[in-house]
């Protein structure tokens, strides 16, 4: 395995850095990606996203011939960990909106579905939300009860999503139902491309951990949805879940190293300015923050490591579960390790003038709880590492 970067990716890392500086407002307080989408941070991440299209970045999975750079997908992990560690709202266009949908599209979409909808994502102006999970259906996805029932020339949906973050901005949800009667598992379970201003559409906002309403509940009441509006085979949804999560788990990875890298690097500068009262173990201080970068390195390679097999058309579960399993621990323990370095100071919210860093540690300690829950959680994780990964028995 090689992780040496090209020339090309180098530079991308580098234009990122520098765009970051030249756009990224100053007084940007949306620490964290789920809350680009809440009212207050709409406007900047709407505007973001046309500067980003503007660079090419929002395209990189797919070809020129859907408005895309088609790029590597190194670069794509390149270009996901950089907009985290800058904190540059839009990226992935919505949850999921570049990095999962964006892909399968490339995938799976047929011709018209590329034109229409990978060509606005990459123009920056449609946001997408993931409607997986149900009130019901969570770990186990595929007992999901959302029904579609075949009409005319499309579908009439029904039932609910929960948690789906960023819908209250989103312009379409890619959603899985179910259609037939037929509960059985992942027997019919279809995805859909469900234009947000449908009528039968609500959605009702919830709080996050932090106060923001970045996650919501959606009710689809009688919701109909073309035919052309289905992405590849009726009932064949469960068969494009894995390159789904792969992209997913590994992306996530990528983007819960860069938000500790982050942390660790404006803990240090903020150090290498301050002189730490006499009453502080400073030699346990430098090693508790070393011990931080030596585990974020290692977490940053686990999710190339993933993107590496990717890039080879080899997609082994085990592999992104590993860095999806890592790097929540990581993000979560470096988030903990520098609340203790800050002592007191460092629970507070950016907005008391006593806080450090803005609250960027109180801010991660709370968000970063949720990264081992979202897109599988930490024993779902486990148990793929351990059936396919150590091949373990049932
Ligand atoms: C911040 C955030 C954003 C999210 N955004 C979205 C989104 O945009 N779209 C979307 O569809 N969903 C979203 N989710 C939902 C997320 O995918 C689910 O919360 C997650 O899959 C877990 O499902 P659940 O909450 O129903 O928990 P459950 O599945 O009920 O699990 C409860 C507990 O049981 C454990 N458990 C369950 N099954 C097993 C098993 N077989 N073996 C061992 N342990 C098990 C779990 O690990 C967990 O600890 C988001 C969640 C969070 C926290």
């Amino acid at each position: 395995m090689d992780f040496r970067l090209t020339e090309e990716e180098i530079s991308l890392r580098e234009q990122i850095a520098s765009f970051a500086r030249r756009e990224v407002p100053e007084d940007w307080e949306a620490g964290f990606e789920y809350e680009e989408y809440c009212p207050e941070h709409w406007p900047v991440t709407r505007q973001m996203a046309r500067k980003l299209a503007a660079q090419g970045w929002l395209g990189m999975g797919w070809s020129e011939a859907y408005g895309g750079t088609n790029r590597s997908v190194m670069s794509q992990l390149i270009f996901y960990e950089e907009a985290v560690y800058h904190r540059i709202p839009a990226y992935d266009m919505g949850i999921g909106g570049v990095s999962n949908v964006g892909a399968l599209l490339a995938l799976y979409g047929t011709e018209e579905q590329k034109k229409e909808r990978l060509v606005r994502l990459a123009k920056g102006t449609e946001f997408w939300c993931i409607g997986y999970s149900e009130p019901d259906a969570g770990s186990d996805l595929r007992s999901l009860s959302s029904q579609a029932i075949a009409s005319d020339n499309g579908f009439v949906i029904n039932g609910s999503k929960i948690w789906t973050s960023a819908a209250q901005a989103a312009d379409w949800c890619w959603l899985l139902a179910r259609v037939g009667a037929d509960t059985a598992k992942n027997r019919g379970l279809t995805i859909f491309l469900v234009n947000m201003k449908s009528i039968g559409i609500t959605v009702s906002p919830i709080n996050d951990i932090c106060g923001f309403p970045s996650f919501n509940q959606v009710y689809f009441d009688n919701v109909f949805v073309e035919k052309a509006n289905v992405l590849g085979e009726v009932g064949k949804g469960w068969d494009y879940m894995p390159v789904l999560l792969f992209l997913e788990r590994t992306f996530q990875a990528g983007a819960s190293i860069a938000r500790a890298r982050r942390l660790l690097d404006d803990t240090v500068n903020y150090l290498r300015n301050y002189s730490l009262p006499a009453c502080r173990n400073r030699e346990l201080i430098r090693h508790r923050l070393a011990g931080l970068k030596v585990e974020i390195e290692v977490g940053r390679l686990a999710a190339y490591r993933a993107a590496w097999f990717k890039q080879r058309g080899l997609m082994p579960e085990s592999v992104a579960s590993t860095a999806r399993v890592y790097s929540s621990r990581i993000e979560q323990g470096t988030a903990r390790t520098i609340m203790g370095v800050l002592g007191l100071f460092g629970q507070l919210k950016g907005e008391s003038p006593h806080s450090r860093l803005r609250g960027a540690a109180e801010h991660l300690y709370l968000c970063s709880l949720s990264d081992s829950i979202l897109g599988g959680t930490t024993q779902i994780q486990k148990n793929i590492i351990a059936l396919r990964g150590l091949g373990l028995p049932r």
